[in-house]
């Protein structure tokens, strides 16, 4: 299957019309190995205006297709989800990791589940970032 069929299929799967920007963003981060910050974003996908890449960001994050990973300044970067997000929650168990060096954010899982428990609170979901050095920069 090429990587545009594999897309389409997976937005039909979550009930999203495989428009043209939903699958150049897509295939951006799905051949990435590294989340995609929002700018570089905005580079590829040239054509389309603020509001659609605002639109098409916010419509696969709600079918828990991508999420945010991190917040970094003035940038947004975004990763794909794995298959434990669907329509209702995205549900995480990794780690952003932000290089310091190159300044590159990147998924990484855990060798054992994060296991995050506060006392008295009832937690939904939690977002980990750790910075230092990635593989390249190390
Ligand atoms: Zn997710
Ligand atoms: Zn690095
Ligand atoms: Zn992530």
């Amino acid at each position: 299957m090429d990587i545009n069929t594999e897309l389409k299929d997976l937005l039909h799967r979550r009930k999203l019309k495989a428009t043209s920007s939903r699958l150049e963003l897509l295939s951006l981060m799905k051949q990435s190995e590294r989340a995609v910050s929002y700018s570089e974003i905005q580079q590829v996908l040239s054509d389309a205006d603020r509001v659609t890449i605002y639109r098409t960001l916010n419509a696969l994050s709600d079918h828990g297709i991508i999420h945010k990973a991190q917040v970094d300044g003035n940038d947004t970067y975004y990763a794909m989800c794995d298959t434990t997000c669907d329509d209702h929650h995205h549900h995480h168990d990794h780690v952003h990791f932000h290089c310091t060096k190159c300044g590159q954010v990147t998924c990484v899982t855990t060798p054992k589940p994060l296991n995050i428990r506060l006392a008295g609170h009832e937690i939904e979901s939690y977002e980990v970032l750790a910075k230092g050095l990635c593989k390249l920069c190390a």
